[in-house]
C-alpha cells in the first residue's frame, strides 16, 4: 500500500507536507493549550512531525497513521530522534475509516480530508474518536481570491474553483455541520514557499541521482513548469490553515 510515487520522490526531504512551517506548528500546539498526557490521533500523519514535536513541547501521547511507508518510516526516526518514541506511534495504513480503540482529546486531519471524503465527511470520521468535549483538528485549502476562471483553479491544482471556499464560507461552513470553530491558524505565503520550493532542490538532487529512472522525465518536467506556475496561480490564490472545532 502505498501514495503515488511523484510525493514520495518531491516530498521526501520534508518533514511537514503542508505550508505550516515549524513555528506554525508550535503556534497551533500553544493555541490548543494542550495538557501533557492528552491524546491525540492523526490521520495522514506524514512525516510526524505535529505529533513528534507536539510530544517533546507539550507533552502529548498520540497515535498517526498515514499511508506512505517512507512517510511512516521518517516518523519513526523523528520519534527516536525527539526521544519521543514512547509517547508517539506511526502505523503504516489506509486511515479511511480508522477508528480509535482509546478516544482522544485532539483528532487531527491536516492536508488529507480525501481520507474521509471532504472536509464533512472527515469530521464525521474524527469525531468517532473523540472523547466528549475534544477538539477537531482540519488541515484544509481556501481560496485567498477567487479565482477568475477555471484555468487559473486548475493552475493551483484544483479540478475546479468549487472544489475549495473562500475562509468565510469554509469557517461557516463548519457552522452549519454544528460545529464552533474555537481556533485556526492560517499559514502564509512564506510557509507555502517551504513546502513548495523546498520540493524544487529535492527534485534536482533526484534528478542528479537518478538520470535513468523510468520517472525522470516527468520530474524534469515538473522542475522545469514548477516554479512558475506555483508563483502564477497557488501562492497568488490558494490559502491553507488549520481549524480547530468543537462539537456543539
Ligand atoms: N498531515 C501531514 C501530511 C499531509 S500530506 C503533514 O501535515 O505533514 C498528506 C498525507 O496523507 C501524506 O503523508 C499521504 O501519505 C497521506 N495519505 C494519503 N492518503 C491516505 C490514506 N488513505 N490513509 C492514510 N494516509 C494517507
Amino acid at each position: 500500500m502505498d501514495i503515488p510515487r511523484i510525493f514520495t520522490i518531491t516530498e521526501s526531504a520534508h518533514r511537514i507536507h503542508n505550508p505550516f512551517t515549524p513555528e506554525k506548528l508550535a503556534t497551533l500546539g500553544a493555541a490548543l493549550r494542550l495538557e501533557p498526557g492528552a491524546r491525540v490521533l492523526d490521520l495522514g500523519s506524514g512525516s510526524g512531525e505535529m505529533l513528534c514535536t507536539w510530544a517533546r513541547d507539550y507533552g502529548i501521547t498520540g497515535v498517526g497513521i498515514d499511508m506512505s511507508p517512507v512517510f511512516t518510516e521518517q516518523a519513526k526516526l523523528r520519534a527516536e530522534e525527539l526521544g519521543v518514541a514512547d509517547r508517539v506511534g506511526f502505523i503504516h495504513g489506509d486511515a479511511a475509516g480508522y477508528v480509535a480503540d482509546e478516544k482522544v482529546g485532539v483528532a487531527a486531519c491536516l492536508g488529507a480530508t480525501w481520507i474521509g471524503g471532504g472536509v464533512a465527511g472527515t469530521i464525521g470520521l474524527l469525531a468517532k474518536s473523540l472523547c466528549p468535549g475534544g477538539i477537531i483538528l482540519i488541515g484544509e485549502p481556501y481560496w485567498r481570491q477567487l479565482p477568475p476562471s477555471e484555468d487559473v483553479a486548475r493552475g493551483c491544482g484544483a479540478h475546479s474553483v468549487s472544489d475549495f471556499l473562500m475562509l468565510p464560507e469554509l469557517l461557516a461552513s463548519f457552522n452549519d455541520l454544528n460545529y464552533d470553530v474555537v481556533e485556526m491558524v492560517l499559514a502564509d505565503q512564506d510557509g507555502w514557499d517551504r513546502y513548495e520550493a523546498a520540493k524544487w532542490l529535492t527534485m534536482r538532487r533526484w534528478l542528479d541521482a537518478n538520470p535513468d529512472d523510468d520517472f525522470a522525465k516527468e520530474v524534469r518536467a515538473s522542475l522545469t513548469s514548477e516554479p512558475p506556475r506555483y508563483a502564477a496561480y497557488t501562492r497568488e490564490y490558494l490559502g491553507w490553515g488549520v481549524f480547530a472545532l468543537m462539537a456543539r
